[in-house]
């Protein structure tokens, strides 16, 4: 099944100008990038991102990362794109990442860990939705 997941390099990523390596190693792991802009998160928009974790102790800290400086948001495809991209970018914490995922050659920590993928098609499709308009999406179906 052809599906599409959302991602976020994020802000220490950026900051430490890996973006154009990561961007590189997502379409060289097979996707195809259907959308992607550069942008911020408000504090209001990583609570509501994050909110599954709200009440967490890392919570506040998380917050703080996320609005700490730009991110890029991107829509990417392949055939079984949640569980595909989550194995390109490896485990949560770095250092228990796979050798070669993304999160284990560019993140720096547990919380700065470069990049973002979601956990399921619906959730994917409410993530997105915050950044991207259907024709942001839609444009990539005449290429
Ligand atoms: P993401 O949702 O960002 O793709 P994930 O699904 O692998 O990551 P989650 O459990 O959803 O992991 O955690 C969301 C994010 O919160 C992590 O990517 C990380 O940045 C941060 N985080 C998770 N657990 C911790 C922790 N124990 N201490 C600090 N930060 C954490
Ligand atoms: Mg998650």
């Amino acid at each position: 099944m052809t599906n599409r997941t959302f991602t976020i390099i994020k802000p220490n990523a950026v900051a430490a100008g890996n973006a154009g390596k990561i961007i590189d190693a997502i379409i060289e792991g097979g996707f195809r990038v259907i959308a992607l802009r550069l942008t911020y998160f408000s504090r209001n928009q990583a609570e509501r991102f994050y909110a599954v974790h709200k009440g967490k102790p890392f919570f506040n800290e998380l917050v703080d990362f996320m609005t700490s400086g730009p991110v890029y948001v991107g829509v990417v495809e392949h055939e079984n794109a949640v569980a595909e991209f989550r194995r390109l970018i490896g485990a949560t914490d770095p250092a228990k990442a796979d050798e070669g995922t993304i999160r284990r050659r560019f993140g720096e920590s547990l919380q700065c860990n470069a990049i973002h993928g979601s956990d399921s098609d619906e959730n994917a499709r409410i993530e997105w939705s915050q950044f991207f308009s259907d024709d942001d999406i839609i444009i990539a179906e005449y290429r």
